[in-house]
Parts: C-alpha cells; sequence; structure tokens
C-alpha cells in the first residue's frame, strides 16, 4: 500500500479489511474507480475502492512504452483537474496519465486500498447486502460497483497458427521495437493499437504487414480543431448505441508523432504493405479476405462524412475557423490496394512475429451476482444492474461512446452514484409511526 492509500484508508475506515463492513465497495482504481469515488464522497456515502495492483495499473504496465493518450491533455481529462506542466493541446505521455488519476485520487483523499484482489461477490441469503472475499478477508457491502475494466483479457483469434518459428503475441504484451525478434512483423487488426504499434515498428525500419479490417477513420484534426472536439459538438461522443452495422467497427486514432490523421495510403507509401481481413492459416502461409479496398473505402466514407459535419456545423453557427480543402485530398491507390495479396507464405516474407491486435473481453467470473445474460453479457441500464446493488461502470456503450473514455466515464460515474445515493435516501425514509418511536 503506498502512503497516500495507507493514510487516506487508516483515516476514513480505522478498521483493516479482515473486520470491514462498508456501504459500498468499488472494485478497481483506474479512471473508473477514481471517478466513481469522487461521487461517492460528495454525496458523502461511506465506501472503499480495492486495487489489486497499484492506482491506474493499465496505464503503468498493460500499455507499450511510447504510447501517448488518443485524445488532447484538454479534452481526455476529468473535469476538476488539468495536467500539470503539460500544453493542453498535447497528448499526454501514458505515465503521465498514471500520475494524473493518483494526483486526483489525493486531492479528495479518496479511501483506496491497493494491492488487494476481490475475489468473490455472493449476494448474502440472511441479510442485505453481499458477502465479498477479498486477498486479504472477507468484507460486507451493502453495494458493489464493478469497475474491473472495459479491456482485461487480451484476445488472440482461434485461427492463431501453432507454429514454433512465429513469437506471437498481443498488442496487451507489445512494448517496443526491440523486443520483436529480427524480421518483417504481421499486425493482425488496425484499429488505435494495431495501427499505433505497425507504425512504430515500421518507423524502427521492420518490414510490416498490417491487415486492415472495418475501421472509422476520423481525422486527427480538421479546421483548428481535434476530433474530440468534433466528436463532441457534433453528438457522437453521446451516440447511445454503435449504428447497425458498425458494432465491429474499429475506430484508427493515433496521438503519436504530435498527432497525425491515421491515413492507410499515406503509410503503404511510406513502406507499410496493407493486406485485407486476416482469414486463416495453413502450412506458414496465411490468407487475406479481399476486402481491403473496401475497408479502406469505408474508412474514407466515414472520414468524408466528418469533414462534412463539420463543415455543415461551422457554417450553421457561424465559426469563424480556417478552410482546410487539402483535408480532402487522398493519396494515389498503393500497389498493395490496387493488387492485393490474398496469401503470403510468411517464411518467404521473412515474417517472424505475428501481434495479435485484436481487442479484449472482460472477465466477471469474481461477481458471482444475477446481472448477467444467458451469454454472460451484463445486464443493466446505465450500469445499473439487474441485480439490485450491483452496478457496472466504464464498459463499452455503458451509457454512450464515451463510456470508456477518460471523461465519459466520469459522468456515467455520477450517475451511478447519484442512483446510490437516492437508494440511499429511500431506505433512510421513517414513516410517522417509525419517527415518533425514534423521539
Ligand atoms: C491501448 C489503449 C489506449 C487507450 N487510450 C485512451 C486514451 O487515450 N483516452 C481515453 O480516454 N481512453 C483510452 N483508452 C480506453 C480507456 O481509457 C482505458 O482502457 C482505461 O484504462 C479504462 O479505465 P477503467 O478504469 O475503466 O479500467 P482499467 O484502467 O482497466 O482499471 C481497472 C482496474 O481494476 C483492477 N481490477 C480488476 N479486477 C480486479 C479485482 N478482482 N480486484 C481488484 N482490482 C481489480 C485492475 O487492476 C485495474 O487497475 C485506451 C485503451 C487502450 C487499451
Amino acid at each position: 500500500m503506498t502512503d497516500l492509500n495507507q493514510a487516506a484508508f487508516q483515516k476514513h475506515m480505522g478498521v483493516t479489511v479482515e473486520q470491514m463492513e462498508i456501504d459500498t465497495l468499488v472494485v478497481g482504481a483506474g479512471q473508473a474507480g477514481v471517478a466513481m469515488s469522487e461521487h461517492l464522497s460528495k454525496l458523502g456515502v461511506p465506501h472503499l475502492v480495492l486495487e489489486r495492483n497499484r492506482i491506474a495499473e493499465a496505464w503503468r504496465t498493460g500499455r507499450w512504452d511510447s504510447l501517448v493518450a488518443n485524445g488532447p491533455a484538454w479534452h481526455d481529462r476529468f473535469p476538476g483537474l488539468e495536467f500539470e506542466g503539460l500544453d493542453p493541446d498535447a497528448f499526454a505521455p501514458k505515465e503521465q496519465v498514471a500520475a494524473y488519476f493518483e494526483a486526483y485520487a489525493k486531492k479528495f483523499d479518496a479511501p483506496i486500498r491497493t494491492g488487494v484482489e476481490v475475489k468473490s461477490v455472493v449476494r448474502n441469503s440472511d441479510r442485505p447486502g453481499f458477502t465479498i472475499e477479498t486477498s486479504e478477508g472477507v468484507i460486507q457491502a451493502r453495494r458493489v460497483v464493478s469497475a474491473t475494466g472495459p479491456f482485461q483479457r487480451p484476445v488472440i483469434p482461434p485461427i492463431a497458427p501453432k507454429d514454433d518459428r512465429l513469437m506471437q503475441i498481443h498488442s496487451a504484451q507489445y512494448r517496443n521495437p526491440e523486443q520483436m525478434p529480427e524480421g518483417a512483423v504481421l499486425v493482425v487488426g488496425a484499429g488505435s493499437s494495431g495501427v499505433q504499434i505497425a507504425d512504430e515498428l515500421m518507423r524502427a525500419g521492420r518490414k510490416v504487414y498490417l491487415s486492415v479490417g472495418p475501421h472509422d477513420r476520423p481525422p486527427r484534426a480538421y479546421r483548428n480543431r481535434d476530433f474530440c472536439w468534433w466528436l463532441g459538438v457534433l453528438g457522437e461522443w453521446d451516440a447511445e448505441a454503435a449504428r447497425p452495422g458498425k458494432e465491429h467497427v474499429t475506430i484508427a486514432v493515433s496521438g503519436a508523432r504530435g498527432g497525425k490523421t491515421v491515413d492507410f495510403r499515406e503509410l503503404a507509401q511510406e513502406g507499410m504493405t496493407l493486406v485485407g481481413l486476416t482469414k486463416s492459416f495453413n502450412d506458414g502461409v496465411v490468407t487475406f479476405q479481399a476486402d481491403l479496398a473496401e475497408n479502406l473505402a469505408r474508412g474514407d466514407e466515414n472520414y468524408l462524412s466528418l469533414l462534412d459535419a463539420a463543415d455543415a456545423y461551422i457554417a450553421r453557427n457561424g465559426l469563424d475557423l480556417p478552410e482546410e480543402p487539402e483535408a480532402r485530398k487522398t493519396f494515389p491507390e498503393p500497389e498493395c490496394v490496387a493488387n492485393p495479396i490474398l496469401d503470403l507464405d510468411l517464411a518467404e516474407a521473412g515474417v517472424t512475429s505475428i501481434i495479435w491486435a485484436t481487442g479484449y473481453s472482460v472477465d466477471f467470473s469474481w461477481l458471482q451476482v444475477n446481472a448477467f445474460d444467458a451469454n454472460g453479457k451484463p445486464k443493466h441500464q446505465r450500469g445499473v444492474s439487474s441485480e439490485p446493488g450491483v452496478y457496472f461502470l466504464g464498459l463499452p456503450w455503458l451509457s454512450r461512446r464515451g463510456s470508456t473514455f477518460i471523461w465519459g466515464v466520469w459522468h456515467d460515474a455520477k450517475h451511478i452514484a447519484d442512483h446510490i445515493a437516492t437508494q440511499r435516501k429511500y431506505l433512510a425514509y421513517r414513516d410517522a409511526a417509525q419517527r415518533q418511536a425514534e423521539d
């Protein structure tokens, strides 16, 4: 436990985990847990946050070395604190993001206890609330908020070949180019992680094949406004669900190298070989779908639709922002798009490693309550689950597109804290007879 957490824990609790009863237990102290704690504190709800590692651990050890935030510092933060010593338009390096959340927690003396894992949560049958087993003892809580993150278990699809000659890692394990064996690299997945990793490897002199699926590709900035601003004013962050057919569409953006628009044709011009969706592996040969041109065209459509919507917004609101016609220029069609590779013999191409930038799943095996559907998906409305007293925070599309992002989770946490405080008020109500008896 850090000094900060030790002090906060003792001040707020005065007891150890082994003998604790608490109103609300928050599991996880990433940005979601910290936001939750702030709102509960403001509403006077007694609570404790348990974190198995350190505050904002995902930003410390769960990301590659050079990662910076995808959004500028003015945007990717909580309302109550700015990034110290950082230009508001700059992209915070991951260590600074972790330090930010630690400082934020300190600001309001968050009752966070680190180094304690929650092993199981079970509803009590003989009294209200839940019994929570932790690595340091048992807790009783009336309510439990799961803030364990949207990206917990790295997912590698079953098509991954069993081939000892290849080093294969998930993007969660990627750190830097030096970690990779000599030779060409196949990066599967071209969302924000895949495209940034592929770009870094190419700039380090590696031959890179990037497998590109369906994606959205907003401009990094347009007419002097970052795409985070555009998504905000155009209501896109607040969208309540992915548009039909777009459920599995990833978003390719990057704050790397000062923040540049992800342009796959430009990357190809610089030497990257683009391929379509990865289909299968057979005897050292990988097969790709013939969908590269279509995926790029859809990405372009998304890019151009944002420019159109931005232009319309500027006109409608009479804003004085400089025109940017060059944003509509496209790079010439690269050879790898015109004549796509559909089969690649990995050994012949010198590919010695594969990075699977194929996303994450969640793991709620510790939460043994009636808050999941038949497929194990959390059942909830804006984070308020179907099991009274259990809440989810930080999940993709919990209330809207912004729910997994730094600023978005803060607003979802506020809603959940309000719900908890309201329930507590109902419970505190006393009818006339009770009031008289208490007087
Ligand atoms: C590569 C990458 C880059 C991203 N970049 C940005 C960005 O630039 N801007 C942005 O807004 N968002 C970004 N995100 C999305 C999101 O902000 C992060 O994923 C963020 O870490 C999510 O915060 P969280 O608090 O919900 O979850 P996490 O940060 O994952 O925190 C959950 C915490 O719960 C703890 N925990 C889990 N299970 C238990 C348990 N049983 N007991 C105790 N503790 C437990 C974990 O140790 C962890 O610390 C990025 C995501 C990825 C993968």
